[in-house]
């Protein structure tokens, strides 16, 4: 009986036709064992059972049909449409595919190549045809063993062909099977899951399509479970490891803070509120994502979070991505202190100004400090004594620390950090966790993350193992929607006249320049020329520019511009895209929008309608890809965050919406965390409760060396880091 665990250990290039030269493809491509073999399944299945004839085929369904190519005709009709048609011919008869902007295929179906065509029959102009149909080219040397029955089609790797492939796998299957199986029995028999070894025999090679899809589900649970198993051992570590503070928390001074405050908090709020005091009460250092569009009041709640644990004794620090937004932290908590009655009194101001404090409130007092590379506090028309700040720090005389994220790498040792807020930074994984328990004193300080990215709770249940989420997604009452609509450059025109009209009645615009990959240099002076345009289109109008490359003084001055109204339109890169609040803008342009990932457009677009009027997002773009193309109609067609986030992990595929190889996602072969998601919560439930009962997996050796053997160097992140 052979092992996942052996077949992790065998090289690939040990099945026969694929040694040599083969191996080094293959490994270029991920796969290197024999096991990581296995996971390479069918993208598609053709049904040679049941043959449709091209004679009979029938309309409207989804079919495939085989045969040769016996004529291809490729037409350029304008500079960016080509057409191609192709007409296969089975003996039967003959039918015709049409292909757009497809002209590469001029090149593989060539004459007398055998083809399969899978998609549905429409009839044209009299003339039965397939539109974009997808095109599967057989090997006629591997005919033998593929008439007359489910024809797998495992992708080509590098130039394998999809034929050889399928010989290959095809050896590997009956050279491993029986393939044994470490999963508890229980669960096997729980889930109703097909026997494992039946799962890559059926997967590879169905007797019928029907068993497909019991053979992937059982392949995908057993991945899931892999995965789970080593998050919540790592969880498990973690959680022995360190030693969190449980803050007593007596509840006045967020009594004071809420009942201070203009409104009251929304449901979603309050139960946010709520899980992260229970965190906060227990020794496990918290470490809890707090998920919620941009404007749902998470900064409300962070903030009433902090206080509990400052009523404690204990320090906190807000860290943001940028200065900019550093500083618009910043002033909004120390705004929103005051307006709920308490009084902030900001740190480390130099002593020219005679004082610290600013605010004279009559509530409670908490002490504020903003650190960042350029010391000037705009607002305040004054400058921060940095020594002055970290001395204060370290004495814990700031009870509040605001600052980017480089602050835990800076020498900011506090006295005593109790909990840390992060804005926009969902992979902030286990070593600046580390980092950040350096500076805080002894103890492991709480962690809660922000992010108005809309992460789907499959993926996020992928990330960390102890990552808790909570999601807000109730808005506070007196939002405005914002209308999306999508523009063709040569319409461009609409969008000045309705900035025209905007600003007319007291509002103000953004427009976002044009994504600019080569160098920030050239992207600054791009943004400066599209400023210098614009401001000749809107002659009459303020027209501010802010981008990546300026001074950070000098983004703060335009920024404070155009928060108090002294700018009509700003011109910007993404330094725009997090967290800038400006509730008088209504207007939001973005040029060549189809280059912008979606939660890029997502996000900019979140910048508008934040107030009481209603917010507009044009799309400038003319896509030129097919994708580009995807991601504007979704724009228009949703304002949900989850939705458009779903969207962009079936675009982009999984691996890359994080780029990062901590997510744990780029280890899944077969999974898809939208797709896959009923199995994936199974798959977590079933592997944190073993790792309960069973918390170093001593009673499922087996079991343990699979994870090992399946994660490989992965393995050791998830275990140890
Ligand atoms: P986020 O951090 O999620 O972007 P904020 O906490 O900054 O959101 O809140 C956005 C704006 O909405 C702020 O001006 C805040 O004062 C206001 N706000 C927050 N919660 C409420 C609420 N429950 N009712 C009315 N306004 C609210
Ligand atoms: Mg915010």
């Amino acid at each position: 009986m052979a092992t996942l665990t052996r077949l992790a250990n065998l090289s690939v290039g040990e099945v026969r036709g694929l040694g040599g030269k083969r191996t080094e493809t293959l490994s270029k491509a991920g796969i290197r064992t024999v096991a990581d073999l296995l996971h390479h399944v069918p993208h598609r299945y053709i049904d040679r059972t049941q043959h449709a004839w091209i004679e009979t085929v029938p309309l409207g369904e989804e079919v495939t049909v085989i045969g040769k190519v016996v004529k291809a005709n490729l037409r350029r009709l304008r500079k960016k449409l080509t057409i191609l048609d192709v007409y296969i011919s089975d003996g039967s008869g003959s039918i015709k595919a049409v292909f757009f902007n497809q002209a590469f295929r001029a090149r593989q179906l060539t004459e007398g190549t055998q083809v399969a065509f899978s998609g549905v029959v429409t009839i044209r102009n009299r003339e039965r045809q397939f539109n974009s149909p997808a095109v599967d080219v057989l090997d006629a040397a591997s005919e033998p063993m593929v008439t007359g029955r489910v024809v797998p089609i495992h992708s080509s790797v590098g130039n394998i062909s999809p034929a050889m492939m399928r010989s290959a796998v095809h050896n590997a299957v009956s050279r491993a099977r029986p393939i044994e199986d470490p999963i508890p029995p229980e669960l096997v028999r729980r889930h109703k899951l097909i026997d494992r070894d039946r799962a890559f025999a059926n997967i590879h090679f169905p007797e019928e399509k029907k068993d497909v899809k019991p053979a992937r589900t059982r392949l995908v649970y057993d991945e899931l479970f892999r995965l789970e198993l080593a998050l919540a051992i790592k969880q498990k570590q973690y959680r022995e490891e360190s030693s969190g503070i449980a803050h007593q928390l007596s509840g006045g001074l967020v009594e004071t803070f809420i009942g201070g405050l203009p409104y009251s908090l929304t449901g979603d709020q309050s139960k946010a509120l709520e899980a992260i005091e229970k965190d906060l009460r227990e020794a496990v250092p918290m470490h809890r994502l707090l998920q919620g569009e941009v404007g749902s009041g998470k900064t409300v709640v962070a903030v009433a979070a902090m206080l509990s644990v400052i009523e404690g004794g204990y320090q906190t620090a807000v860290m943001a991505p940028t200065e900019v937004l550093a500083g618009q932290h910043f002033l909004s908590i120390v705004d929103l202190l005051s307006a709920a009655g308490m009084s902030p009194e900001i740190r480390g101001l130099g002593s020219d100004m005679g004082m610290d404090t600013l605010f004279g409130g009559e509530g409670p007092a908490i002490h504020v400090g903003l650190l960042t590379g350029s010391t000037a506090l705009v607002n305040y028309r004054s400058s921060v004594n940095r020594a002055q700040l970290l001395e204060d720090v370290a004495s814990g005389q700031v009870d509040l620390l605001i600052g980017t994220h480089a602050l835990i790498q800076e020498g900011v040792n506090f006295k005593a950090l109790g909990a840390a807020v992060v804005d926009e930074q969902h992979r902030f994984g286990v070593s600046q966790r580390v980092k950040l328990k350096a500076k805080a004193g002894m103890d492991d300080p709480d962690l809660l993350i922000m992010t108005a990215t809309p992460i789907p709770r499959t993926m996020s249940m992928t990330m960390y193992g102890d990552l808790e989420v909570t999601i807000i997604e109730e808005m506070p009452p007196g939002r405005s929607p914002t209308f999306t609509e999508h523009l063709s450059k040569a319409e461009e025109e609409a969008a000045w006249a309705l900035i025209r009209r905007e600003v007319a009645e007291g509002r103000q615009a953004f427009v976002v320049c044009p994504l600019v990959e080569e160098s920030a240099k050239i992207e600054a002076a791009s943004a400066t020329a599209e400023f210098e345009r614009i401001s000749r289109v809107l002659p009459d109008l303020r027209v501010g520019l802010i981008h990546g490359q300026m001074k950070s003084t000098d983004k703060e001055e335009a920024m404070s511009a155009f928060r108090d109204g002294l700018i009509d339109v700003l011109v910007a890169t993404t330094v725009i895209e997090v967290g800038i609040d400006v509730p008088n803008a209504t207007v939001m342009v973005i040029e060549d929008a189809d280059r912008f990932g979606l939660s890029q457009l997502h996000q900019l677009r979140g910048r508008v309608g934040r107030g009481l009027h209603p917010g507009h997002c044009l799309l400038l773009a003319d896509a030129i890809t097919e994708d580009g193309e995807q991601r504007l109609l979704a724009m228009v067609a949703t304002n949900d965050g989850f939705e458009l986030a779903n969207t962009d992990l079936r675009l982009r595929g999984q691996g890359t919406v994080f780029g990062t190889k901590q997510s744990g996602l780029t280890d899944l072969k077969l999974a898809n965390v939208v797709d896959d998601e009923k199995i994936l919560i199974k798959a977590r439930r079933d592997a944190f409760d073993l790792i309960k009962k069973d918390p170093d997996l001593e009673d499922h050796p087996e079991l343990a060396e699979e994870i090992r053997a399946m994660l490989g160097e992965r393995a050791e992140w998830l275990f140890l880091s």
